[in-house]
């Protein structure tokens, strides 16, 4: 796994020829807008992203020349998570969001869930990062710190909503992303198992390859114990 700069060039000229921004533009404009207390506790974590989103933040990163900024906050965070918790790297000492103008789905989504379902989601990530705990010490002979698995965002009982969106408008609207994503997989610009990764991923393959990524991070692991 790895994103080449022939893929990124490929992926933009698919993004310009059919017109991919706007679309993505449009899933977002159907979310209403909301009032945050500005807390950033739902910012304690690195988030998934689509493709298309991914290349819509790297575009605007390269931009605002912060690129070499963000790699190194990415980079720090990518190859210490399984170590401590580390806060999403885009989110800045004040609290505000490096990325806002172009922050992903999840993040505008957040929110918008009801309690049973930020609980489930929560209860599927636990046992995820369980999963993840067992493997290390099978593989590698080291646990994850407790507060590494046990992690949560808690659910937020400040934000509010004048017109909440129901559970199927949200599943509509990743459908319409994966539609998008899809694009880049029939062109084989992407591969199935890229379908689903962090913001955080996408970046750290534009630099490692998958193999080399993982090492380094596996060893910042072990040599943290
Ligand atoms: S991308 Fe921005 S809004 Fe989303 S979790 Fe990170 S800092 Fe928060």
């Amino acid at each position: 796994m790895e994103i080449t700069k022939n893929a990124l060039n490929e992926s933009n000229k698919l993004v310009k020829i059919n017109n991919l921004i706007s679309n993505l533009e449009t899933i977002y404009s159907k979310i209403p807008s909301g009032e945050c207390n500005g807390c950033a506790k739902c910012c304690m974590e690195s988030v998934h992203a689509f493709y298309i989103e991914f290349l819509n933040i790297y575009d605007y990163v390269t931009k605002n020349d912060l690129l070499e900024n963000v790699m190194e906050k990415v980079e720090d965070h990518y190859f210490n998570e399984l170590v401590e918790v580390k806060p999403c790297p885009f989110l800045k000492e004040d609290k505000t969001c490096l990325i806002y103008p172009v922050r992903p789905l999840v993040c505008r989504l957040f929110g918008h869930a009801t309690k049973e379902v930020h609980e489930s989601n929560y209860a599927h990530i636990l046992e995820q990062n369980k999963a993840a705990d067992d493997y290390f010490f099978e593989n590698y002979g080291v646990h994850l710190n407790d507060e590494v698995v046990f992690h949560k965002i808690e659910y937020c009982e400040q934000f509010y909503c004048e017109k909440p969106i129901n559970e199927n408008k949200k599943n509509e609207m990743i459908d319409d992303m994966f539609m998008i994503d899809t694009q880049f997989l029939m062109e084989d610009i992407l591969s199935e198992n890229m379908l689903n990764m962090s913001i955080t991923n996408w970046f750290i393959y534009t630099k490692y390859a998958e193999e080399e990524a993982s090492e380094k991070r596996i060893s910042h692991l072990t040599n943290g114990k």
